[in-house]
């Protein structure tokens, strides 16, 4: 079996690049001159990633206090408006504008975005959009400076700051960010055909411990992109990879990871740590101990007994030390 690094490189001190919305750190940018600071936002999350703050409203001109906005769907075209609330002034063009200019000069750094809910402006899921014939709200949109990113950066990973106190949701969006940087930074050099095939290798556990079929899809596709031009194969890979883990994991996905990773223990260890490291697997899966438990306790055995394939796994470290305790199940 092929041999890779024993570990995951994250790069000597560099943090993913993040958007921000102003006024989840704290700043006094919101309509009425305050703010909606997030604590995880401003403070956990910010000793991990280098931030890069933005507050469309503001950057358009619209100063403090304003009117509120929202958006409006029109009755006679497709089109979805940003309006004041009164429907006496539309800042459409000049947010798609913004949006736009901004998104081409920052979005090729970023490697994530937490975003305002409900915004108009700034949310990423079920933003309010009002029928311009009844006057009536559908939580259906997203904020039209965040759909002008997507636009431009479409795998980029997104959340709201009120969702990432969800443990599931946040675990989901911090591995995200730092896969979709993983990615990033393979296709940055000039990579070989070899090296996306030991770049897959590296993600296996994490893939399957999200999506199973999307792993194995991904791997057909990797075993025959030798014959496709290079674009395709970033574009076709990128785009599979960060679609398999916006898959959900669960308990059961990472208990047969984790039972996987065990197997390759099976050779060199004594069978009464093979029992211990079972055990604590299932007390994993019966939601008896965190998985914390099990992992380290894998981490421990790997890296005594220099089983070297495993420890390039990119599911036993995903992010940096010190984001572990955000683990969710
Ligand atoms: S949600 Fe966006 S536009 Fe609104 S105050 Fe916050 S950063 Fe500014």
């Amino acid at each position: 079996m092929e041999s890779f690094e024993d570990r995951v490189d994250f790069g000597a001190g560099s943090k993913p690049v993040v958007g921000v919305s102003s006024c989840l750190l704290g700043k006094n940018v919101r309509y009425n001159g305050g703010h909606t600071m997030d604590k995880f936002v401003a403070h956990d999350l910010s000793q991990h990633f280098e931030y890069i703050l933005v507050c469309p409203e503001m950057a358009i001109g619209l100063g403090t206090p304003r009117p509120t906005l929202r958006l409006v769907e029109s009755v006679d075209s497709d089109s979805i408006r940003l309006q004041t609330a009164t429907g006496d002034s539309d800042v459409t063009d000049r947010m798609v504008a913004f949006a736009t200019q901004w998104a081409e000069a920052e979005g090729e750094r970023l490697r994530g975005f937490v975003a305002m809910r409900k915004s108009p402006s700034c949310g990423v899921h079920r933003v309010k959009v009002y029928s311009e014939r009844s006057g009536m709200p559908q939580t259906k949109g997203e904020g039209l400076f965040i759909r002008a990113l997507r636009q431009a950066q479409p795998l980029l990973p997104m959340d709201e700051g009120g969702r990432l106190n969800d443990p599931a949701l946040r675990e989901n969006f911090l591995t995200r960010v730092f896969a979709y940087t993983r990615l990033k930074d393979l296709f940055a050099a000039p990579w070989t055909q070899g090296d996306l095939v030991r770049f897959h290798s590296r993600e296996k556990m994490l893939l399957l411990a999200h999506d199973n079929q999307g792993y194995r899809r991904l791997g057909r596709f990797v075993a025959n992109a030798a014959s496709e031009h290079r674009t395709t194969v970033e574009a076709v890979y990128c785009q599979g990879f960060m679609e398999c883990l916006q898959q959900p994991s669960n308990p059961g996905r990472h208990t047969n990871v984790l039972q996987h990773l065990a197997g390759f223990l099976r050779p060199k260890l004594p069978s009464q740590e093979r029992q211990e490291l079972a055990d604590l697997i299932h007390g994993y899966r019966e939601g008896k101990v965190p998985r914390l438990a099990p992992l380290t306790l894998l981490n421990h055995h790997l890296r005594r007994l220099k089983v070297h394939y495993v420890l390039g796994q990119s599911y036993l470290r995903p992010h940096p030390s010190g984001l572990d305790r955000f683990h969710h199940f």
